[in-house]
């Protein structure tokens, strides 16, 4: 039998395993009782030395059809909205920013909507992903004293309709969605001007521009000043931030470059970065600006949005604009992330016929060269490298999991050097073992397959605005431990503690040291070996939690209708 787990094999597999779905769940558990024996001698299991990766190879195209589930009712008021955003899932995605954006957008077209996303035309978008890709418009838009020819690019990606806007000049050029060889900070100017000056020239005027994050946070600024005075009229603006940590910070000079006058913005109640008054020179903030100019500010989970009135630089101007601040807890796409439809997992998997996933935990150790263990707990983390996250945690874990004689495969890339290279040699000293894998790179078939394999999903943020993981994690079947922080405690429950017990679906720590850390997991390893009845409960109950979008996109439509005009 060959060692590469072939198209062929793959498709066959597929099939073998959807009819696990078919089978009764008393024969599947039988024959899965020892997963060294799946009783299937035809399925090619991948292994560590496989030419090309498991998670390399080629799958079925997704379905990501928004059809609206039956019991998803259209909304009488239909409006146009056009988000407008540095990130989309999956063609520019780095974090939870590109999935939000395309998870909210496709709940708000299956409730009836109308919904555009304007994107930049990034050199390294995945094309392969967009279909009927078209030149729409060519047109000027301004940029330091000259007129940037421009073209607009319409596809669509996942169902959603997508507007591209390429500039003729150097920005968005790359292999990476961030960190190109240009001004960052001068291409979003340009970006955000460039899409109001696309609805100016094309007519096209929504009820609502939805911005996100700093990089789009001069675009009210640039409505009400410049294009309201033009032909813009009818549009109000909603800005959803997603991380406070990154504020866009400009100097005035800067600002002037995409054509407003800078020092206009320099002042407490507009833009300044209060931090900097008296500094030479003062420095404005993209995102204050967004918030004082914007027609409604949203942040992604309730929580974050206390946490962020109490403390940050940031928090006066939100006590300021406290009537039009609201926390939203994000949703996840549950077309997407659908373990029982997931082209990339070998076997799928719901609530009601968890057996799949056995498959899947075998699948990836079996490809990752860990032990084939069923009995082992095995965690999983997959997240940006970042300071946010909890490294010194996520290190932590590793060293915990092995020591509670469980396994852990962290999934992660880091944009900052120094911590990248720790990770690689904390890698060479741990992935040479059965039980621990280090995996430094970004794969979003992979991330499917951890998920779908993972028995726990460790997020040990340091903040957390709402987080995608835990909820992903849930989803497909991991049971979460995470820090009790922003949208993580929003929605992952102690199961330990009497007072949530109706909610209860998790592992909950509140300190950063790494005592607190494993006092979570232990408990978690704990319940998952000695009491496994219970586990299987929890792992249905997180599974059948309802993080869907439509839940999420019901409250931004209340807080569109609130702010739109005619
Ligand atoms: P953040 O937006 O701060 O990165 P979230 O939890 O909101 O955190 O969203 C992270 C998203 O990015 C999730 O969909 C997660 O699966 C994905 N992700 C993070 N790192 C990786 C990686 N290395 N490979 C694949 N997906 C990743």
């Amino acid at each position: 039998m060959p060692a590469i787990a072939t198209m062929k094999s793959l498709a066959f597999m597929n099939k073998w395993v959807s009819s696990l779905l078919l089978v009764p769940s008393k024969v599947v558990t039988e024959k899965l009782g020892c997963p060294a024996d799946f009783g299937f001698g035809e399925l090619v299991w991948p292994t560590p030395g496989d030419e090309i990766p498991f998670w390399k190879n080629k799958f079925p195209s997704r379905d990501a059809s928004p059809e609206a589930p039956a019991e998803i009712e259209k909304d009488s008021n239909l409006m146009h909205i056009i988000h407008i955003t540095a990130e989309m899932a999956p063609i520019a995605k780095v974090g939870g920013l590109g999935d939000v954006v395309t998870g909210l957008a496709r709940a708000c077209l299956s409730r009836g909507h109308t919904v555009d996303i304007m994107l930049p035309f990034y050199e390294c978008i995945q094309k392969q992903e967009i279909s009927d890709l078209a030149l729409i418009t060519t047109y000027n838009s301004y940029h330091d004293g000259n007129w940037v020819a421009t073209n607009a690019y319409h596809g669509v990606v996942s169902s959603i309709p997508v507007i591209f806007i390429e500039p003729s000049n150097q920005f968005f050029k790359g292999k990476n969605v961030y960190g190109g060889s240009y001004n960052e900070l001068e291409a979003y100017l340009f970006f955000s001007r460039a899409c109001l000056e696309w609805m100016q020239v094309t007519g096209v005027q929504p009820d609502i521009i939805h911005v996100h994050e700093w990089q789009i946070g001069a675009l009210p600024l640039l409505y009400w000043d410049m294009y309201q005075s033009l032909s813009l009229k009818k549009p109000r603006i909603v800005l959803t931030i997603h991380n406070m940590e990154h504020y866009g910070e400009c100097r005035q000079e800067q600002l002037s470059k995409c054509g407003l006058d800078g020092s206009i913005y320099a002042s407490v109640e507009k833009a300044i970065d209060d931090r900097t008054i008296g500094h030479n020179p003062e420095r404005l903030s993209l995102l204050k600006g967004g918030i004082v100019y914007s027609n409604a500010v949203v942040t992604v989970s309730p929580t974050y949005l206390k946490e962020t009135l109490c403390s940050g630089w940031l928090a006066s101007v939100l006590i300021t604009h406290r009537d039009k601040y609201f926390g939203i807890l994000n949703g996840i796409d549950t077309v997407i992330w659908n373990p029982a439809t997931d082209a990339f997992l070998p076997a799928k998997f719901h609530a009601q016929k968890p057996e799949g996933k056995k498959i899947c935990k075998y699948y990836i150790q079996k490809g990752l060269g860990l032990k084939s263990e069923g009995t082992v707990p095995l965690v999983v983390c997959i997240t940006r490298l970042v300071a946010q996250k909890g490294l010194h945690l996520i290190t932590h874990a590793i060293k915990r999991a092995e020591e509670l004689g469980g396994q852990m495969i962290l999934l992660g890339n880091s944009p900052v050097h120094w911590v990248q290279k720790d990770f690689e040699d904390l890698a060479n000293l741990h992935n040479k073992g059965t039980s621990t894998r280090i995996l430094l790179m970004y794969s979003e078939e992979l991330s499917h397959m951890l998920y779908a394999a993972a028995d726990i999903v460790l997020v040990p943020s340091i903040y957390e605005p709402c987080g995608l993981a835990q909820m992903i994690g849930m989803r497909y079947g991991a049971v979460p431990v995470v820090r009790k922080t922003g949208g993580l405690a929003d929605t992952v429950f102690d199961v330990d503690d009497p007072s949530n017990h109706e909610k209860a679906n998790g592992f909950v720590f509140e300190g950063i040291d790494e005592g607190s850390l494993n006092w979570a997991l232990d408990r978690a390893f704990r319940h998952f070996i000695d009491k496994p009845e219970e586990w299987n409960r929890i792992v249905q109950k997180v599974m059948e939690n309802d993080n869907s979008w439509n839940n999420a996109a019901g409250k931004y439509m209340e807080i569109y209708n609130s702010i739109r005009v005619g």
